[in-house]
């Protein structure tokens, strides 16, 4: 406990003076940032590589400490009261007195922010006077890190500090939903569509366009662990390794299973690691099983797509 405690004073000094510092998530490990320094956000670029055209997801504690930053709506309130904190992503107006870095938006006027489930990250949250802008804590492209290993197997020695929270309970990245004119789905992630709907009431879709990052060429490219992953696949040829959803009866060592029994939460929850794991063993390829395109089998489809593309 006392350790813990410690190691959040710490992550806590060396955000205050501007640097970047790994933090624990529901949803993946984050690598954060004061939100209203430009000076420290344009290092989180800098060390994920990320075009500066992707604007940050910022990650606030409570509902009340938005409230300088962004325009409240009900339809968030109501979502913000059934599912935080936890993995969903809101995109506000941005207030124009907010001290938001511009970097964070890329100069738009809307926010997104998120208010992650995890004890150490929210202690941490509490601690600070700004929020923390946090994409995932990865090279831009790659594999999102599902653990403390997994930040050091990215970055190595360039980051300075990593908060250790444990492995990330969820493994995806959040749901993200627009509420600044009609609600809509930008991105699917650990909260399911059908639930957000049931909650506001109505029928939401899923604009993946709209949510597409203007960057030549890589707006698909994403989640990739750098060899060609083959779809849909009913068996493997003898140099891939070969993700399957469920364990099989027949051993052979090149099978990585996703589940125990075909749930679904706990294949995403995997996902990520296995991936890691079979680029770090130096396979060439990979091929994987059909993924049921239902509840967490969408997020997990939509991210598999995305790292199959080349
Ligand atoms: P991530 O790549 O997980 O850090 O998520 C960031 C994504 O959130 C971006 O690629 C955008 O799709 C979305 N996003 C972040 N900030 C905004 C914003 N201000 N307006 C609209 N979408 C945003
Ligand atoms: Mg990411």
């Amino acid at each position: 406990m006392k350790k813990d405690l410690s190691n959040i004073k710490k992550a806590k000094y060396l955000l205050d003076k501007n640097h970047c510092v790994a933090i624990p998530t529901e949803t993946v490990y984050g690598l954060a940032a004061n939100a209203y320094s430009d000076t420290a956000i344009l290092k989180i670029f800098k060390l994920k590589k990320r075009p500066k055209s992707n604007p940050l997801i910022v990650h606030y504690c409570k509902a009340e400490d938005i409230k300088n930053d962004c325009e409240l709506n009900s339809s968030f309130i109501k979502l913000y009261n059934k599912f935080c904190p936890g993995p969903l992503t809101f995109i506000l107006k941005l207030k124009k007195n907010s001290k938001i870095s511009k970097y964070v938006t890329n100069g738009k006027k809307t926010l997104a922010v998120r208010f992650p489930k995890n004890l150490k990250t929210e202690k941490l949250l509490k601690s600070l006077n700004y929020p923390l802008a946090a994409p995932s804590a990865n090279i831009y492209t790659q594999i999102s890190p599902v653990s403390k290993k997994d930040v050091k197997d990215e970055f190595g020695k360039k980051i300075k500090f990593i908060l250790d929270g444990g492995s990330s309970r969820v493994g995806l990245e959040s749901t993200i939903i627009n509420l600044v004119n009609k609600a809509e789905i930008l991105r699917l992630g650990g909260i399911e569509i059908n639930k957000i709907s049931k909650v506001l009431k109505k029928k939401l879709k899923y604009n993946r366009s709209k949510n597409k990052i203007q960057v030549p060429g890589q707006s698909n490219f994403h989640y990739s662990p750098g060899i060609p992953i083959r779809l849909n696949a009913k068996k493997q040829f003898s140099d891939e390794a070969f993700i399957l959803i469920q364990k099989r009866k027949r051993f052979d060592k090149n099978y990585f299973y996703l589940t125990k029994n075909k749930n679904l939460k706990e294949a995403g929850k995997n996902l990520y690691n296995t991936l890691r794991k079979i680029k770090n063993l130096k396979f060439k390829k990979i091929a994987i099983e059909k993924i049921p395109n239902i509840g967490m089998g969408l997020a997990i489809n939509d991210r598999l797509k995305r790292a199959s593309k080349r």
